[in-house]
């Protein structure tokens, strides 16, 4: 099966945030049939939903995969678990998210996985790491992302220099 490009978000905001991140996007590089293409920026941006909550650090990664999009996610789920997810309260804090972006230019649609990601167009901690991956990005409807990301709502974001993105050892 050829390989199609996707684009996973990566989300923390408990137990060292930029570790987490830095930890799964190797995780991410590991996975079976993948291969990590780019990394975004990390940025930091005010919680969705519920306010008292530490602010979150996000970023975007692009892989080449052959993996089916449930297989993805199941790895997704699986690196989630490891870092200790706990589903407790919705848009709660977390030590880890990762959600399906886009799945190359398929749609997908089932009790488990919606892709494109059905909030990626109102968030701009999601829309400005797709567009530093890809400046281009159309989403399978024809929408260009960077009038998606000109409508969005402001959330706060601000842009992590890297030498803050640097994992302790
Ligand atoms: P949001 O989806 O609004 O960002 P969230 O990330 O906090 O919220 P989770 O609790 O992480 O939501 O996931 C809830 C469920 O969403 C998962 O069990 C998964 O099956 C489902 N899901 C549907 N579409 C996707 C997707 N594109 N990526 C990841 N999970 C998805
Ligand atoms: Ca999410
Ligand atoms: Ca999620």
């Amino acid at each position: 099966m050829p390989a199609i490009e996707v684009y996973i978000g990566l989300g923390s905001n408990l137990a060292n945030p930029l570790r987490q991140l830095a930890q799964a996007v190797a995780k991410l590089a590991s996975l079976p049939d993948t291969s990590l293409v780019a990394q975004s920026p990390f940025y930091r941006s005010r919680p969705i939903g519920p306010q008292d909550q530490p602010d979150f650090i996000n970023g975007a990664v692009k892989l080449h995969t052959s993996l089916e999009p449930l297989i993805l996610l199941g790895h997704l789920q699986r690196i989630e678990n490891a870092h200790g997810r706990r589903r407790n309260q919705h848009w709660g804090p977390r030590t880890l998210d990762l959600d399906l972006l886009l799945y190359g230019d398929h749609p997908v649609q089932n009790e488990r996985l919606i892709v494109p990601h059905p909030e990626l167009t109102n968030r701009d901690f999601v829309l400005q790491p797709l567009l530093d991956l890809s400046p281009g990005l159309i989403l399978p409807d024809g929408r260009a992302l960077q009038v998606l990301r000109h409508q969005c709502p402001d959330n706060g974001l601000k842009r992590l220099e890297p030498e803050h993105r640097d994992s302790p050892p």
